[in-house]
């Protein structure tokens, strides 16, 4: 059930205590709701909108996100809304000519789960519907203005409401409140803007564009990426590039005279593909430098919160949907037969492993992202190496779509061993 909050409203009665209060709806807070609800914890979202909901076109989940949201028996739903892509192709944006790619039919072998894209409304979609079965208590309107702690839980506080718990997610996102708790870090911009945009797949069929691959165009100092989605009606293009204007610290950066003068020199696809753009609007892209603390006694971080990314490894929601899965794992591997959690054990669980392979993953995609980006002399050089790889190679993403290190050890069962070797294709089955 959904609730709005009225502020001010003297006959409301005061909420009930729940095990885990989480500020922020987004796809991480509703993620943790539903593995935590499921567990048999009483969980109530707490969202600043009016209503649930996303903005924005395509999301890549890769299937270390599958194989979770398998086992929360929501694969089905996500298959059916999305599309299963046959492979990540990497061109050039200049001159389009294909570097290398992912063959996501023997990655899906690979590592027991599918690649997907979905929309992200129908991802975010499909989480509140499951929260909504489970019970989960979903409050609108209800802007959090502080967060507290004491020996026995902590405290939400927003207009005319405070709300207890016994632990207290901050999924609050970039510009978490709950955050400062744990740095006086702020984002960091990249000066790079994403542009979006889905239309119906008919719109650019026809074209020398590949409708059934995931295919991302890099160039100098601008991507281009475009994915069929909702079963593949739909058409889904995202455009990057770094704005001379954010360089020369003009406050207006990012503008589409920028996005047509960042693309004006590429290849005929991304062409054709530009004049879908969504114009107005943009996205400015911030991450945030990682940090190791995520937990201070009764109040954890997860998503964006903890560890926004640059998205070139297309891994931000993946990521919060990991963190909720682990720190559930933990919350039910630290109860007692009366079903207390002892929340202390369980955080510390979920810290000795997430914020390792969160920082990981933060730091690659910048890494990732300047590649991408590169011009003259190191392009070439770029695009020498990717062509020499081997596709079937999966060195570079076992260990984000694989069994890793950051895996608690009790939890390998369900990940199947890889065996691996560079230079030896999958097996066929
Ligand atoms: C261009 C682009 C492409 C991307 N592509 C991918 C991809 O392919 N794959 C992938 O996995 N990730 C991708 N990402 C990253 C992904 O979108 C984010 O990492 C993910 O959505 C973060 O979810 P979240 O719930 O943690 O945060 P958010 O989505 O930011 O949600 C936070 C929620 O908290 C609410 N809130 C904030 N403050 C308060 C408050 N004080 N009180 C109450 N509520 C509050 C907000 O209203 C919001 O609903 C991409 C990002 C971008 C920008």
């Amino acid at each position: 059930m959904t609730t709005q909050h009225v502020p001010g409203d003297a006959q409301a009665p005061e909420p009930a205590r729940v095990d885990v209060l989480i500020v922020g709806g987004g796809i991480g807070g509703l993620a943790s709701a539903v593995a935590l609800t499921r567990a048999g914890l009483t969980c109530r979202v707490l969202e600043q909108a009016p209503a649930f909901g996303e903005v924005g076109a395509g999301l890549q989940i890769a299937p270390n996100c599958t194989r979770i949201l398998r086992e929360w028996d929501l694969f089905d739903e996500i298959a059916e809304l999305g599309v299963l892509p046959r492979s990540i192709v990497m061109r050039d944006a200049v001159d389009g000519e294909e570097l290398t790619r992912l063959d996501l039919v023997d990655a899906e072998k690979r590592y027991g789960a599918p690649y997907v894209v979905i929309h992200r409304s129908d991802l975010h979609g499909t989480l509140l519907r499951a929260a909504q079965r489970l019970g989960v208590d979903l409050v609108t309107d209800c802007a959090v203005t502080a967060v507290e702690q004491d020996d026995h839980g902590a405290r939400a506080i927003s207009a005319g409401r405070v709300d207890t718990a016994d632990l207290l997610l901050g999924a609050d996102g970039l510009h978490s409140l709950v955050r400062p708790l744990f740095s006086d870090d702020q984002p960091v911009s990249s000066a790079y803007v994403a542009y979006r945009g889905a239309v119906p797949i008919d719109t650019v069929r026809g074209n020398d564009i590949s409708l059934d691959d995931v295919v991302c165009y890099v160039g100098p100092g601008s991507h281009f990426v475009q994915y069929p989605l909702r079963g593949g009606e739909m058409f889904n293009q995202v455009a990057v590039f770094e704005s001379p204007k954010a360089l020369a610290g003009f406050e207006d950066w990012g503008t589409p005279d920028e996005l047509d003068a960042a693309f004006a020199g590429t290849c005929e696809q991304v062409r054709i593909g530009l004049p879908h753009m969504w114009r107005d609007r943009w996205w400015r892209m911030f991450d945030r430098d990682p940090i190791d603390t995520w937990v201070s006694g009764r109040i954890a971080l997860t998503g964006d919160a903890a560890h926004p990314p640059l998205q070139y490894l297309a891994q931000g929601a993946v990521m919060a949907i990991e963190d909720a899965y682990i720190l559930t794992h933990h919350a039910t591997a630290h109860r007692d037969a009366s079903g207390r959690v002892d929340w202390t054990a369980a955080l510390a669980g979920y810290e000795s492993v997430r914020p390792a392979h969160c920082r990981r993953v933060l730091s690659t995609a910048r890494k990732w992202g300047e590649l991408w980006h590169v011009a003259g002399d190191r392009r070439r050089w770029r695009n020498e190496v990717l062509r020499a790889r081997d596709v079937h190679d999966y060195s570079f993403v076992d260990w984000l779509y694989g069994p890793t290190a950051t895996q608690p050890a009790e939890l390998a069962p369900m990940f199947e061993p890889i065996p691996y070797s560079p230079l030896t294709a999958p097996t066929a089955s």
